[in-house]
């Protein structure tokens, strides 16, 4: 049964876990991409608002996860997908960073699988987690979200757009509710620098870098497969800062330069390969966490200041900056680490 099922998916390469769709198409599926034997990236659009990866590595002996995803239900959903490529039990879990979309689906995994990060993701999966501003921002302003998506379908006169758009609104709605009552469950075991965890014929690496999109970016490589999963760190693009240390991430981008691999399976996005990305994000790090300095320096509160960033120099590689102006989220976090680091002096 389970040589068959690796042999769909070796054909399809890509396998829609099928089975978990309801009757009005709103629940969401894992969509499993084989990118080495035994590995997978695993996509859920879990909230029909953001769609997150996680990646499943299959051992002889066991199975590790990489990210528990946004809630415990979709963490069962996730748990069905490694199902469908092996009957070994998911005895590890990494979250590579404590954001609610990573790790949120820990409470889904019982007592007999390790729930493993960097040391700093630990502590902040304790439970100020919910209190966190990259949450609460998205948590906080569901509600609203989905009374603007039910007025959207009301609105829309084409029957099908109409019925996906009130899906949407019903998945939002009902992980709106689950997150209400979500139980967080922190990492028990925690890394520093790099720890080994052997599947059976199949060795995982975690490694640390140093600070970049939050304190504890775990990463986690395959030696053999020179497969790097590498959640939010390193994205490809120019990713969210709302918890970020901007010029650390750049210097620590150095570092992950240095490792060998050559697939990456990112917490967001589709699978690529090559290092070709990580020197035009760093340029683009520099060049923000610069401007910001200077324009605080220059006593320009960050609103204005996130106005007035220009990094069209870089929209060859990220059209997203083709104009002038920034996510104010990132200029207040930097703005705030630059506070930090005069109060500490
Ligand atoms: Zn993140």
């Amino acid at each position: 049964m389970k040589n068959d099922r690796r042999r769909l998916v070796a054909c399809t390469g890509v396998l829609l876990v099928s089975g978990l769709a309801t009757a009005s198409g709103s629940e969401p599926a894992y969509r499993l991409e084989k990118v080495a034997d035994g590995v997978y990236c695993a996509t859920s659009s879990e909230t029909a608002y953001y769609v997150t990866n996680s990646a499943i590595v299959v051992g002889d002996e066991a199975v590790l996860v990489v990210d528990s995803g946004a809630s415990p239900s979709g963490a069962r959903r996730l748990i069905d997908a490694v199902r469908t490529v092996s009957d070994r039990p998911v005895r590890y879990v990494v979250d590579t960073h404590f954001h609610f979309d990573h790790a949120f689906g820990n409470a889904a995994f019982g007592p007999e699988t390790v729930l493993m990060a960097h040391e700093a993701t630990r502590k902040l999966l304790g439970p100020e987690a919910l209190r966190g501003r990259t949450y609460r921002g998205f948590a906080d302003g569901i509600p609203a979200r989905v009374e603007q998506l039910r007025t959207q379908a009301a609105a829309e006169p084409a029957p099908e757009k109409r019925r996906e758009i009130a899906a949407q609104a019903d998945v939002l709605d009902a992980y709106g509710r689950e997150l209400a009552t979500i139980t967080l469950v922190a990492p028990r075991v925690a890394f520093s620098e790099r720890a080994v965890v052997d599947l059976g014929n199949r060795e995982v690496q975690l490694v640390y870098v140093g600070r970049g999109h939050t304190a504890g970016d775990a990463l986690v490589l395959l030696p053999r497969e020179r497969v790097l999963c590498s959640g939010d760190f390193f994205n490809g693009y120019v990713g969210y800062m709302g918890d970020a240390y901007v010029d650390e991430w750049a210097d620590s981008l150095d570092r992950l330069s240095q490792l060998d691999f050559e697939t990456v399976v990112a917490g967001h996005g589709a699978p690529f390969k090559g290092k070709a990305r990580i020197a035009p994000v760093q340029a683009c790090l520099r060049d923000l966490w610069r401007q910001a300095v200077d324009l605080r320096r220059a006593g320009v509160p960050a609103e204005q200041a996130a106005r007035r960033i220009d990094l069209r120099a870089h929209a060859a590689h990220f059209p997203t900056l083709a104009e002038t102006g920034f996510n104010p989220v990132a200029v207040r976090r930097i703005y705030a680490v630059l506070d930090e680091r005069e109060a500490r002096r």
